[in-house]
């Protein structure tokens, strides 16, 4: 089984939502957090590549482009791992999109939305559809985009900064599930 993840943003050109009060920043958190699936990933018989990248699907040739790498591998099912922001400082918990629903995407996420919210103790916020998202739009296999949680949330913060293994083996947890569930074991 090969899964690509791609953390969101990237350090030192886009560092995508920050928390000031925290001195964190979205791009940071998800790196940390996506070699550690990658690990987990790796000891659980899986090949992983990691791409976090400023060129999603072609905006920046400076840049490797993510969709592409994952599709010409090509990727088994691909993972984009995000933190979510709002300006209203309750907004917390954890969610997952998906292209559509009813699909083998929407069975992934399912299982890594579980995963991530049973370990973690974060909010429901279900998964949902993003068919507008690139990484979503442009890949050819099972791809969900996980919003970990929101960093504009204090407790969510404090989960991201201090819980990132926790996080990561759920996410991995919800992916070997998955992988699981449909080679029918
Ligand atoms: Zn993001």
């Amino acid at each position: 089984m090969k899964v690509f993840l791609n953390p969101g943003h990237c350090p030192g050109v886009d560092c995508g939502a920050v928390n000031n009060d925290y001195e964190v920043n979205e791009a940071v958190i998800v790196r940390e957090v996506g070699d550690l699936v990658g690990d987990y990933l790796r000891k659980a018989g899986c090949e992983v590549k990691l791409l976090q990248s400023d060129n999603l699907a072609g905006e920046n040739p400076n840049y490797p482009n993510v969709c592409a790498s994952a599709n010409n591998w090509p990727a088994d099912v691909f993972i984009s791992l995000h933190c979510n922001a709002a300006s209203a400082g309750q907004a917390n918990g954890t969610e997952c999109f998906v292209f559509s629903h009813w699909s083998a995407s929407d069975r992934l996420a399912a299982c890594i939305q579980s995963q991530i919210v049973n370990s973690l103790g974060t909010s429901d916020r279900g998964v949902k559809e993003g068919p507008r998202l690139i990484v979503l739009h442009n890949t050819t296999m099972p791809a969900v985009l996980v919003e970990l949680a929101f960093i504009s949330n204090d407790a969510d913060c404090e989960k991201l900064i201090e819980r990132k293994r926790e996080f990561a083996a759920a996410i991995a947890r919800g992916i070997t599930d998955y992988i699981a569930a449909e080679r029918g074991e």
